[in-house]
């Protein structure tokens, strides 16, 4: 077996029997979350994992006069049959021998005593133990939740069926696309990466339906547990504390989050980290973004490259083809311009028929653009008939003291306002430079966006209509709840600046609107706008690897 292809663990034969789309996912694009099941079944094979044995170890039994066997951590592997595997325990005695795999939870009822992958990964063990010259015939599934040993025989037709998943899954790692996503399955609700696969939405996306209403599962979750930590005091040192960071300004804790509930830290200015810090996210896959005390984005640590080079090797062919960056950025443009228009219909006081038309016509045109340079005019228009009314949208801060705004500026913001507008902007395409990256994309090679040294263009590209959404939103909020007054401002030179409380309350707003639920427009369901980004980017990944025909726009009504 072999030439250069690696072993394949017995645990990813185990995968590939309960679904091809999950092993592929796992062995040949690096993919691994955690979900309830899989951490509880690490806790429970810590018990048996030590220092894996190469070979079972033979101890002189008192009673019998016979060598016995009790081998916890086997390592054994097999270059003809091309696997490899770990085995929790072996028992036996002289040259019989039994291999037993740990399992979390109690023992199905099925008519074979456990359901297939376990089975069939229980008996590429057996295979190799069989190869080291030892009698084995049969092993055990040990069911932890119900402490029940269940008997596993190698017959004929479990060792033919184990060399045809063998054989199948060496095939597929082959495959530069990942197997449909099984349709309808009661097995995709408990997967470990459903988040990822999104199977009813690419069979969706992928089906002709004709207008008729998705009826999807709603397999995501709604939100994350996991959010980003701010550390914004200058000065501030931060570590780490067991499974906490910790965030000191001199010797007092001003602040601490665990590490399991941390999406993202986020410096602003001159904060310290200590390198256990770093160590720790990028084990973790945390990433460590910095930012000028004003929020510009610097950049980010992050642990090693995401593994799928296929999807970045698409990527960077589409940006090389004219006509799809051309298909891709008439919709963006299209849909950032359908959101600003639904935003000023329901916020502003009375919002001129006529700029609203015109936006309509302009959302139009974006769709029937020749190039990306008529692309960019029709998106400044529009971007300057949205901004000449944004101030209908504010309300009086506080009485008689109203925010000006006269249209976009920046670099520097001259007014509140735009001040604003620049910093969550700047969030924006920071939250989308972090949710491309850990999918495995570029954020740094777009399709209307152009490359420009240090600027994250695919992020820039994706963000175009989550901008109304979600920043113009939030700052209307700031504004109009009273979150953000006219006295959180300092003026300095031309320019304006928020103080440090000023900024944690404009954040605070902007991470409540992250973390709004809204229904979904393609599929229906309750979803927040941070698992919102998330999906989009992996449509993107699915459609760049030609899965679905087209990436949906996300537009609201
Ligand atoms: S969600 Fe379903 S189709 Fe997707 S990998 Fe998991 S089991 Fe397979």
């Amino acid at each position: 077996m072999g030439g250069d292809m690696p072993l394949l663990p017995a645990r990813m034969i185990n995968e590939f029997a309960y679904c091809p789309r999950l092993a592929y996912f796992e062995w040949v694009d690096g993919e691994f979350a955690d979900n309830a099941e899989t951490t509880e079944g690490r806790f429970h094979h810590r018990r048996v994992d030590q220092t894996p044995a190469r070979k079972p170890r033979q101890v002189e039994s008192e009673d019998k006069g016979e060598d016995t066997i009790h081998q916890r951590s086997v390592w054994l592997s097999s270059e003809r049959l091309g696997v490899t595997a770990k085995i929790d325990l072996v028992e036996g005695e002289g040259n019989r021998v039994v291999p037993v795999d740990y399992k979390r939870g109690k023992r199905p009822h099925t008519a074979q005593g456990a359901w297939e992958p376990e089975r069939v990964q229980l008996c590429v063990q057996g295979l190799l133990l069989q190869e080291q010259g030892y009698a084995c015939d049969r092993g055990v599934l040990y069911f932890v939740g119900s402490r029940e040993r269940v008997d596993v025989l190698f017959d004929e037709e479990l060792v033919a069926r184990t060399l045809e998943l063998v054989q199948g899954m060496r095939a597929m790692t082959t495959a530069t696309i990942a197997p449909p996503p099984l349709v309808d399955s009661p097995k995709c609700p408990r997967c470990s990466l459903v988040g990822l696969c999104l199977p009813d939405e690419v069979g969706w996306l992928k089906a002709p339906h004709g207008g008729e209403e998705p009826a999807l599962r709603k397999l995501v979750p709604t939100n994350d547990d996991a959010l980003p930590l701010y550390v914004q005091t200058p000065g501030a040192k931060l570590a780490k504390d067991g499974e906490c960071l910790k965030v000191k300004d001199h010797d007092e804790v001003i602040g601490e989050a665990r590490l399991v509930e941390t999406s993202q830290v986020v410096l602003y200015g001159t904060v310290q980290v200590s390198t256990q810090v770093v160590q720790e996210l990028c084990k973790r896959g945390i990433p460590l973004v910095y930012c000028s005390s004003g929020g510009w984005f610097y950049g980010m640590t992050t642990g090693l490259l995401h593994k799928h080079i296929d999807l970045r090797r698409r990527q960077y062919a589409t940006a090389a083809d004219q006509e799809r960056c051309l298909g891709l950025a008439r919709r963006f443009v299209q849909a950032k311009i359908a959101n600003s228009r639904t935003l000023l219909r329901r916020n502003h006081r009375a919002a001129p028929d006529m700029v609203i038309q015109d936006l309509k016509r302009d959302q139009v045109q974006a769709g029937v653009a020749d190039s990306l340079q008529s692309l960019l005019g029709i998106e400044g228009t529009a971007a300057r008939r949205y901004f000449s009314e944004f101030s209908g949208m504010l309300k009086e801060a506080e009485p008689g003291a109203r925010f000006d705004f006269d249209g976009r500026n920046r670099r520097p913001p001259r007014d509140p306002v735009n001040a604003m507008l620049s910093l969550l902007y700047s969030m924006l395409a920071r939250e989308w430079t972090v949710v491309l990256q850990s999918v495995g994309l570029d954020p740094y090679l777009g399709f209307y966006h152009q490359p420009r040294y240090g600027r994250p263009a695919l992020a820039f590209d994706m963000m175009e209509e989550f901008r109304p959404l979600i920043a113009d939103s939030a700052v209307l909020t700031a504004i109009n709840n009273g979150e953000i007054r006219p006295s959180d401002w300092i003026e300095r030179m031309g320019s304006v600046a928020l103080t440090t409380d000023g900024r944690r309350r404009l954040i605070e707003t902007y991470e409540r609107r992250m973390g709004q639920e809204i229904t979904h427009p393609v599929f229906g369901y309750q979803i927040s706008y941070r698992r919102v980004l998330e999906v989009q980017a992996r449509l993107l990944g699915r459609y760049l690897l030609g899965e679905i025909p087209e990436l949906p726009p996300f537009t609201t009504r």
